[in-house]
């Protein structure tokens, strides 16, 4: 896998805006190439989810992931209860769609709150009865460490040690259910990184890779993503060595950008299946 093609690749449909109907976005998808799409809640909840999981298939693209979770960590047990509740819900979905994972972005702290450590047992907590149903529903959870700077408001698990740690914590005989998304513009900077990806390869922890860029200077923390090949993250070393970690998934790529919401669908595909061949 260490060149890359767009059949190789998957389109996350945030790269695209949300400015189309799902349907719309799936023949786009496939029409250029790509082998698989990762669809989010939102274009998919309310629908007929068996109808949007077969027009996948029928337009010959798999599933790398169904995005993503409900936060897990809240301030009362009545909240905390009804994103238990969605979270098993978005499961279900993630089945019929044939998603290679659910990926879980674990959520920060509760509202007023300044307990990280307590947020981190809840995602924990959280996590380990979520587990009992991915395995039920045989869809994979994976963990997505997000970057540091969002630890407040989406995601207070932060580095790919610690969300290893978790699963191995939850899953400590490899029975699996549960590994890690590996995200390019979150864990890149990470001096860990590349023993962190053999680790997860030696426990066949790896359900999905993500990549963009990060592009200097980052103006945006959420909506400045790069294109591939636009920004500093040396995307060739990590993609060798998510495929010498055994990894034989699609790579995904997510790009959040206002400057790339703003173009024409076509154009962004286009761009992203030229650039794939460059890592
Ligand atoms: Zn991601």
């Amino acid at each position: 896998m260490t060149v890359l093609t767009p059949d190789r690749c998957s389109i996350n449909t945030a790269t695209l805006g949300y400015k189309a109907p799902i349907g719309q976005v799936i023949d786009a998808v496939a029409r250029h190439g790509f082998g698989a799409i990762a669809p989010w809640r939102r274009e998919i909840e309310g629908s007929d989810v068996c109808a949007i999981a077969r027009h996948i298939r029928d337009a010959g693209l798999a599933v790398s992931g169904y995005c993503r979770s409900s936060a897990i960590p809240a301030d009362t047990p009545e909240r905390r209860r009804a994103q238990y509740e969605e979270n098993c819900r978005a499961i279900s979905d993630a089945a019929e769609l044939g998603a290679a994972c659910f990926v879980i972005v674990a959520g920060g702290l509760p509202t007023d709150s300044r307990d990280l450590d307590g947020a981190r047992t809840q995602v924990e907590d959280g996590l380990a009865r979520l587990l009992e149903e991915a395995r039920r529903l045989r869809v994979a959870l994976a963990i997505e460490p997000l970057h540091p700077m969002y630890a407040a408001d989406r995601c207070c698990i932060n580095t790919l040690s610690q969300a290893l740690d978790i699963c191995d914590r939850l899953d400590p005989d490899g029975e699996g259910g549960i590994g890690v998304a590996i995200d390019a513009y979150h864990v890149w900077w990470d001096p860990r990184l590349r023993s962190d990806i053999d680790r997860a390869g030696c426990s066949q922890r790896i359900a999905a890779f993500h990549i963009c860029d990060w592009l200097v200077p980052t103006t945006d923390l959420l909506m400045d993503r790069g294109m591939i090949g636009d920004g500093v993250i040396d995307l060739s070393s990590m993609l060798r060595g998510i495929a010498a970690a055994g990894f034989a998934g699609h790579a995904e790529i997510e790009i959040f950008s206002n400057n790339w919401w703003a173009v024409e669908s076509e154009e962004v595909l286009r761009s992203c299946a030229e650039r794939v061949g460059a890592i």
